[in-house]
């Protein structure tokens, strides 16, 4: 059997995302020990219960000391205060990443606590389902998926390699972007789908009276795939958009000028306007099966 990757690797936070690396962390036999912290008793019993890692508890510090590898899974907002929570226990030498939706200002909260002779590493594994929590950890979930590194310039090149080997250990392929470049590609791909999702079934929401039962009723169509996006949890997708302001609006401007573009078409009744986009839109789906990202 090959040595593990790690000593010691330790979660902070240890919902979909942080339940997910330990389990696939365990069974790929990629560190001796994995340990866990969380912010509440409850959550850290059910962590427990259900086995993710080899204790969790609820001192954040104690958890990342001695480890190799120490990994923030908290929502976004959160990062920082993690960040501030361990630097005191933290071993030279050791590697501190996190797997946040947005990248520049997790780093620019996460930075400035990272001890001299630390490696900070950030990192977003671009892999996911609408369930949060402990129960929500999945093995397989990071199979086939990116993982997009955002290393800073003059970071150790020796600890950037080693976390993507982490990642691809755990069934990722691996990219590196400047963080500015992830927040405004994830922009468009994840987080303004998300937003709409949550408008639409809003909207639905607010229809009222008996159409509002109905659209349950016949929720089959494409609202059913709103409804799964919109389930998604509340406090992760308020901690993105509060930190991807920028992005996000910039996007949203440029989509709401083309919903105008075809409000106006179907309003004058320009259905070759609609045609032309809905076949150039078949084609971006094809495109992903062919990449199987779909
Ligand atoms: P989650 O299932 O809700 O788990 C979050 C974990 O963080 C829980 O253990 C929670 O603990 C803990 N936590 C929350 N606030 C904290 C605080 N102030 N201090 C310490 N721990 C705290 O969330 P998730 O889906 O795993 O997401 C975690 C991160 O991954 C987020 O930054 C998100 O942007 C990123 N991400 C998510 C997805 C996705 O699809 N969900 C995909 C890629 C990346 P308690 O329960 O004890 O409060």
């Amino acid at each position: 059997m090959t040595e593990p990757m790690f000593d010691k690797i330790a979660l902070i936070g240890i919902g979909l995302i942080g339940g997910s690396i330990a389990l696939e962390a365990r069974k790929r036999g990629l560190a001796k020990t994995i340990v866990a912290a969380t912010r509440s008793p409850e959550t850290a019993q059910k962590a427990n219960e259900l086995k993710l890692a080899d204790h969790c508890g609820i001192d954040l510090a104690a958890a990342a000391r001695d480890a190799d590898l120490v990994i923030v899974c908290t929502p976004v907002g959160a990062c920082g205060a993690a960040a501030q929570a361990i630097a005191p226990a933290l071993k030279p030498g050791c590697i501190v990443s996190d797997v946040g939706s947005v990248k520049q200002t997790v780093i620019a909260d996460m930075a400035p606590h990272i001890p001299e002779g630390v490696h900070f590493v950030p990192a977003h594994p671009v892999a996911g389902t609408e369930n949060s929590g402990p129960e929500a950890a999945l093995l397989d979930l990071f199979e086939g998926r990116w993982c997009i590194l955002t290393p800073l310039p003059g970071v150790d090149p020796a600890a950037a390699d080693k976390l993507e080997a982490f990642w691809k250990a755990l069934g990722s392929e691996v990219n590196r972007l400047d963080p500015a470049n992830h927040d405004r590609i994830l922009a468009i791909t994840s987080h303004l789908p998300h937003l709409i999702a949550y408008s639409i079934v809003g909207t639905a929401d607010d229809l009222g009276g008996h159409l509002n039962s109905e659209v349950l009723k016949y929720a089959a169509g494409g609202f059913r795939d709103f409804t799964r996006i919109a389930a998604s949890d509340p406090t992760m997708w308020r901690d993105v958009f509060m930190n991807n302001k920028e992005a996000v609006l910039e996007v949203l401007q440029r989509f709401q000028e083309d919903l105008f573009y075809l409000q106006r078409a179907i309003r004058w009744g320009e259905g070759d306007k609609l045609f032309e986009l809905f076949n150039r839109t078949r084609e971006i789906r094809r495109a992903l099966i062919h990449l199987h990202q779909a």
